[in-house]
C-alpha cells in the first residue's frame, strides 16, 4: 500500500468538495476520509501534467479528485507503475499513435512557454516507436539523396565491425536497441544514430580509426545517445510546429521536412556530450578496453578536421573536443 495522499473528491452532480485521502493497494485506488470509495487503477483517466494547475483523476461515473499535491501524486504514479489507460489504448494504433502525437504537438506549444527542454525529455519518451521509425526513414532517405551513399567496405569487413562491438555490447544491461549502417560519405569521417536505433558509420570514419577498438569507442558513444535518446529530444524540441502540422495532416512528412535543417545544425549540448562519454567510458571498462582506444580515436577525428579547410560535421556535431577528452582522461 502506498503513502496516502490528500486529495479533494467530488461527486460529479454537486458542487461540494470533500477532503479525502488517496492510496493505491494492489492495482486499487483507495479514497479515504469524507468520501469512500474505491476503483481499479485501470478504469481512471488521469490528466495531463500542467504547469502549475492540480491534477485530476477522473472515474468512470464523472465523480473527480483534485490533487494539489502534484509531487506526491508523481510520487504515487510511479510507484504504482500506472500509465493512464487511454494512452496505452491509442499507443496501440498507428492512428493512435498519430493522435497521440497531435496531443503531444498541443502540449509542446504551451510547454514553450515554461520549460522546452524538460517538456522535450518527456515527450521523447513516450513518443511511440512508430513515430521514431517514420522520422528515422526520412532522416535517413534525406542524407541517402545529398550525403551518403552505398559502402565500399567489403561485406566481411562489415560483419566484423558489427560482431566485435556486438560482443561489447552484450554485458551491457538495457542497453538501447541498435543496428549499425554502413555507408560512404561525401561529408569525410562520421557516425551519428538516428532516433530508431541506426547508428551510420561511415567508411571514411573506419578508415581514419587505428584499430578496431576506436571504432567501437566512437559507436559506444552514439549508443549513448541513443539511450538517452538526444537527438529525439532535439527533433521534439524543433519541431514544434511541424508536429502540430502533422497533427492536422496526419503524416510525419511535416516533421521529416524540417530535418535538413536539424541535421546541419546538429550540436548536441555539453551535457548530451558528457553523458554519451560516460556511456562509452562505463562500456569500454566493462569489456577491460583501455580509455587511450576511447580518447585516441576522438584524437583521430579532431586531427583530421585540423587538415581540412572545412569543419568536420563530426567535431561541429559532437562538441567540445578537448574538454571531453580531459574529461575521459580523468575517468581512468
Ligand atoms: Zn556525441
Amino acid at each position: 500500500m502506498t503513502t496516502a495522499i490528500p486529495a479533494l473528491y467530488f461527486d460529479g452532480r454537486t458542487s461540494r468538495a470533500h477532503h479525502v485521502t488517496l492510496s493505491v493497494e494492489s492495482g486499487i485506488a483507495v479514497i479515504d476520509g469524507d468520501a469512500q470509495r474505491s476503483c481499479p487503477l485501470a478504469e481512471l483517466h488521469v490528466s495531463e501534467r500542467v504547469h502549475h494547475g492540480p491534477r485530476k483523476v477522473t472515474f468512470p461515473d464523472d465523480a473527480y479528485l483534485e490533487i494539489r499535491d502534484t509531487q506526491a501524486f508523481d510520487a504515487l504514479l510511479a510507484a504504482t507503475g500506472h500509465r493512464d489507460s487511454a494512452v496505452v489504448r491509442m499507443q496501440q494504433s498507428w492512428r493512435g499513435a498519430l493522435a497521440a502525437f497531435a496531443a503531444t504537438a498541443i502540449v509542446l506549444v504551451l510547454a514553450y512557454l515554461y520549460g522546452l527542454p524538460l517538456a522535450a525529455e518527456a515527450i521523447a519518451k513516450v513518443l511511440p516507436a512508430s513515430t521514431e521509425q517514420a522520422i528515422s526513414r526520412g532522416m535517413l532517405s534525406f542524407l541517402d539523396r545529398r550525403l551518403l551513399a552505398p559502402s565500399k567496405l567489403p561485406p566481411a569487413r562489415q560483419a566484423a565491425i558489427v560482431a566485435h562491438f556486438k560482443s561489447l555490447v552484450a554485458p551491457q544491461a538495457g542497453a538501447p536497441d541498435y543496428t549499425i549502417v554502413f555507408r560512404k560519405s561525401r561529408i569525410g569521417p562520421n557516425a551519428f544514430a538516428l532516433p530508431s536505433g541506426e547508428i551510420v558509420l561511415t567508411d571514411e570514419l573506419i578508415a581514419l580509426m587505428d584499430n578496431d577498438e576506436q571504432i567501437a569507442g566512437i559507436l559506444a558513444h552514439e549508443l549513448g545517445h541513443l539511450h538517452e535518446r538526444h537527438l529525439m529530444r532535439r527533433v521534439v524540441q524543433s519541431s514544434a510546429i511541424g508536429a502540430a502540422a502533422t497533427a492536422i495532416f496526419g503524416d510525419a512528412s511535416a516533421i521529416v521536412a524540417n530535418i535538413p535543417t536539424l541535421l546541419l545544425d546538429m550540436k548536441y549540448s555539453r551535457d548530451a556530450e558528457r553523458e554519451a562519454d560516460d556511456y562509452a567510458i562505463a562500456m569500454m571498462k566493462k569489456n577491460g578496453i583501455p580509455l587511450t582506444q576511447l580518447v585516441g580515436g576522438f584524437e583521430k577525428l579532431q586531427k583530421a578536421a585540423g587538415n581540412g579547410d572545412e569543419i568536420s560535421p563530426y567535431l561541429s556535431s559532437h562538441p567540445p573536443t578537448d574538454e571531453r577528452i580531459a574529461h575521459i582522461e580523468n575517468a581512468r
